[in-house]
């Protein structure tokens, strides 16, 4: 499926927006152009699902969580950052595990199971894209989703095509 990463990302960002109120989401990107990447979009949706989820569990204290996206020749990548909780650099290595959790008795009142993370992590290496994490106790936690651009759809070039097509529709 030819999904316009964008347009996902932003659809979730405003899910979020919605769904919790109490805290504060910000969008930053470099993104000008419009990339499609070969993924079905309800993974992609999954995975920044999964992602954001954990950022809104994990952050008792401030209440903020950061989403970016940039874009190279080959790739675009999506960063979500949050200023929760933390994971110290010894889990940083295993929480992508099956069943994997940092704090089993604190984390078992916020429900799950260890499984949301391993499960985007295969969702986006199956699609060749990368998943990594960057965290700090106390401090926080960044994960960094890269997935390869299958094409380009420049804003022109789409504007063009939206043109043609309405003219043939009035044709
Ligand atoms: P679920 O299966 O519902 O997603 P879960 O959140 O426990 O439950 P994962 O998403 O796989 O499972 O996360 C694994 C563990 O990694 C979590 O239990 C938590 O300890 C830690 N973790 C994940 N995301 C963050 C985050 N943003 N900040 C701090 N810790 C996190």
């Amino acid at each position: 499926e030819e999904t316009p990463v964008m347009r996902v990302v932003n659809q979730v960002f405003n899910d979020f927006k919605m769904i919790h109120p109490d805290f504060t989401f910000t969008l930053d990107s470099d993104v000008h152009s419009n990339p499609i990447v070969q993924i079905y979009r309800n993974h992609l949706e999954q995975v920044l699902i999964i992602l954001l989820d954990n950022a809104v569990k994990y952050s008792t204290k401030r209440k903020e969580i950061h989403i970016s996206a940039s874009e190279d020749t080959r790739s675009v990548q999506i960063a979500i950052q949050d200023f929760g909780e933390g994971i110290s650099e010894e889990d940083v290595k295993k929480v992508f595990n099956r069943f994997y959790r940092v704090d089993k008795a604190r984390s078992r009142d916020k429900g799950g199971n260890g499984l949301g993370l391993s499960i985007a992590q295969r969702l986006i290496e199956g699609y060749h894209g990368k998943i990594s994490l960057e965290s700090s106790v106390g401090y926080g936690s960044i994960f960094r989703i890269t997935l390869p651009i299958d094409k380009v759809e420049t804003n022109k070039q789409a504007t063009k095509e939206k043109s043609k097509k309405e003219k043939s529709d009035n044709a």
